[in-house]
């Protein structure tokens, strides 16, 4: 069955589905996007999403296409017209569409395209020996918070995690701090057990599943440190692990090559991956 894109107001077959030229997101990446997952025909934290979504957009003064209502019913039709129980839905907003000018133009209607496909979760192999990184460096602009379409650095990172047979990027600023992952959050556990992420600012993504996965940990009892880390406490961590909607929790058990610990998953991150589970109810 064709997937079904959602484009400005009209629902088309993916393949003939098409935005103008001079849409600004083609053009100056002037827009925003969320990831969102979609299990048993349910999108999951959909209220984080679409608070991030509202965030980014306020943020770049971008107008949001609908109210917040309207996008949930035009979700939900994507969704149901694609048939598909387990999916990735992709939901991009630019600015709209205008004569080229770096100027904000006066008239544009933000334009909005959600797209879904069958999702490329985690194998089981990655889930249970953990996934390996690379450092690469940070190349980013200021504002990593906000949830922006332009992904230059980000694909070349992860271009590099690629070609060295890795799942994901670690980017390291230039005071050796890891910052995130290409598309990604980063944590590490330390000798005392404590889970330790970046702290939320402008050098990050607030990840959806890093909210989620934050809070499991305090409810389960798990020291939450959010402070910056190095990429020496990095190669020293007891455990290492990356989040995102697509990758879900996973053990992240070698960086640039060297094990993380013993080179096996540990502990602490195999019983958050459990929580996340259990929080969506696949457990
Ligand atoms: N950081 C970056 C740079 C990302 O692109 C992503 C994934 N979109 C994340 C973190 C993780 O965010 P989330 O958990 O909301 O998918």
């Amino acid at each position: 069955m064709a997937h079904i894109a959602y484009v400005n107001g009209r629902y088309r077959p993916l393949h003939s589905a098409a935005v103008a030229p001079e849409d600004r997101g083609y053009q100056f990446a002037d827009g925003v996007y969320e990831v969102i997952k979609v299990l048993g025909g349910r999108p999951r934290d959909l209220e984080r999403h679409l608070d991030r979504l509202a965030r980014s957009l306020a943020a770049l003064d971008i107008a949001p296409p609908m109210t917040r209502r309207a996008l949930e019913s035009v979700l939900h039709e994507t969704l149901r017209r694609n048939q598909l129980a387990n999916a990735l839905v992709y939901l991009q907003v630019t600015r709209g569409t205008a004569p080229r000018n770096h100027l904000f133009p006066k008239r544009a209607r933000p334009s909005l395209v959600i797209t879904v496909r069958r999702p490329a979760f985690p194998s089981e192999r990655e889930r249970e020996q953990g996934v390996g990184v690379i450092t690469q460096p940070d190349l980013r602009w200021g504002r990593c918070d906000i949830k922006s379409i332009s992904l230059l650095p980000n694909v070349l990172a992860r271009q590099s995690a690629a070609a060295a047979g890795c799942r994901e990027a670690w980017l390291v600023d230039r005071e050796g701090i890891v910052t995130e992952g290409s598309a990604s959050n980063a944590y590490i556990v330390d000798a005392a057990g404590r889970l330790i992420t970046h702290p939320l600012n402008q050098r990050i993504l607030g990840g959806v599943t890093r909210s989620v996965v934050l809070q499991l940990a305090r409810q389960d009892g798990i020291e939450v440190v959010e402070q910056a880390f190095s990429v020496d406490q990095a190669y020293a961590a007891r455990e290492a692990a990356l989040s995102s909607t697509s990758s879900w929790l996973l053990p992240v058990t070698s960086i640039d090559g060297r094990p993380v610990s013993n080179g096996m998953p540990g502990h602490v991150v195999r019983r958050l991956m459990a929580l996340y589970a259990a929080h969506l109810g696949v457990a």
